[in-house]
């Protein structure tokens, strides 16, 4: 016997059912972002190594632990993209000319987590990005595409919440990482081991620990909400302003830093309410400072990435879909009787949602049908076959028919 080869682990296999939800939520998310003039693109899942050390941060989990980063037959250190909001950042930088330059794409990122229900170390995202302006509306419109595409994802408002904060500008950062610094350094040895190593050069990155010892020492630590300068405050105002006034609810959360360095001024999440550890599903923010990082060119952008996996957890289809569509099962009992067909001819250029199937045993054909959500049966048995006939059984309503085939006209029948 030969052994079967199993999955990496932490990577998954995406059909049925699962698949369908999926493909129902990158449909709706073009389709909102459309509405707003966002262009598609894709970008390659191989990235510079680089470019994600620079970005998401050599003091970030993401770089110092989980990503998948190889020498490439000794030529250079590249690595399967964990996150898009870089590469997509990446092309901005080459290709922005002017106005706002609006981005959406979705495929799978890697990192390299430990594997556990709604964390997978190949897992899907969908993400938005507009690049090129600094605009309290701009934060505000992208904040908006998610919460619609909560609500046609029929995710209702008592199951999830969205949580906002302001990081600030980089001088604020810088300023409040001092008052963080002297505030911790007092709790050094309580701090986890990452936390104290990261004392000295990321501070601010310690927020995010889910640690609870760590938790509990930030409970009283200095927020940053009370070190942002009146430009920064006003922004944030203006941002929770448009918010408030389309009557989108939210909760301010002081420590919301979010996992990536490149972030500046509104940060978000939008989370489940079940009480799960994997409650983010959302999260995105302003990232002034990321194209600098990586290029000469200095332009402002803004953006979010949500889980696909953690939507469709969140996520039912009902029947409604497969009714409209209209699925007719062309079942014959012998091969033959497929050549030449006009009606399957009508079937092609008419797009009808169809499969054929090929069986002598006729209660299999209708098994069949009934098992995969058929709306209709076009059956040719021998009788027919011989009598120039075809029968058409509406598996819905119940009701059967019989045609002659050269006079049959599907459109007639099924609209
Ligand atoms: P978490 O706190 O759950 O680790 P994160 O802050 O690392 O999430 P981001 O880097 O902001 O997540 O990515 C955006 C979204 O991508 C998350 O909100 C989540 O829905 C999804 N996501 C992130 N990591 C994973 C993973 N390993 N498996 C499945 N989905 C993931
Ligand atoms: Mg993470």
């Amino acid at each position: 016997m030969k052994r079967n080869i199993s999955l990496v682990k932490g990577t998954h296999d995406i059909h049925g059912a699962e698949m369908e939800k999926f493909e129902f939520i990158i449909e709706k998310f073009y389709s909102i972002c459309r509405n707003f003039n966002f262009k598609s693109i894709q970008t390659p899942i191989l990235e510079q190594q680089d470019l994600f050390s620079r970005t998401v941060g050599e003091q970030t989990d993401i770089v110092s632990k989980e990503m998948y980063s190889f020498l490439d037959k000794g030529e250079a250190y590249i690595c399967l993209r964990p996150e898009a909001t870089s590469s997509l950042a990446r092309f901005a930088a080459s290709n922005y000319q002017s106005g706002l330059l609006k981005l959406i794409t979705h495929g799978p990122m890697f990192r390299r987590e430990r594997p556990q229900k709604g964390r997978y170390r190949q897992f899907h995202q969908i993400n938005i990005e507009s690049i090129g302006e600094k605009s309290p509306y701009v934060d505000f419109e992208l904040i908006l595409i998610a919460k619609l595409l909560f609500d046609d994802l029929g995710i209702k408002e008592n199951k999830h919440r969205l949580l906002i904060n302001s990081l600030g500008s980089k001088e604020d950062q810088i300023k409040y990482a001092y008052e963080l610094k002297k505030y911790l350094t007092e709790f050094k040895i309580q701090l986890s081991e990452i936390s104290q190593s990261r004392l000295d050069k990321n501070p601010l990155r310690i927020l995010d620990s889910k640690d609870p010892k760590d938790s509990e020492i930030l409970v009283n630590a200095p927020k940053i909400s009370e070190h942002l300068s009146e430009e920064s405050k006003n922004y944030f105002n203006q941002v929770k302003k448009l918010l408030n006034d389309n009557k989108i609810k939210f909760f301010e959360d002081p420590k919301l830093v979010r996992g990536l360095d490149y972030y500046s001024h509104t940060a978000f999440e939008f989370q489940t309410n079940e009480d799960k550890r994997q409650n983010a599903i959302l999260a995105g923010g302003r990232y002034d400072n990321l194209i600098s990082m990586i290029s000469s060119r200095d332009i402002p952008g803004v953006g979010w990435a949500a889980g696909i996996e953690r939507l469709m957890d969140l996520i039912s289809l009902k029947d409604e879909k497969s009714e409209s569509d209209k699925k007719i099962l062309f079942a014959v009992q012998d091969e033959s009787y497929l050549n030449n067909n006009r009606i399957l001819k009508q079937i092609y250029s008419l797009r009808y949602n169809h499969e054929v199937r090929v069986s002598k045993n006729i209660k299999k054909l209708f098994s069949y049908a009934d098992k995969n959500n058929f709306s209709f049966i076009l059956l040719i048995g021998e009788e027919e076959f011989k009598n120039k006939k075809i029968i058409l059984k509406d598996l819905k309503n119940k009701n059967q028919k019989s045609f002659e085939i050269s006079k049959f006209e599907l459109k007639n029948e099924i609209r």
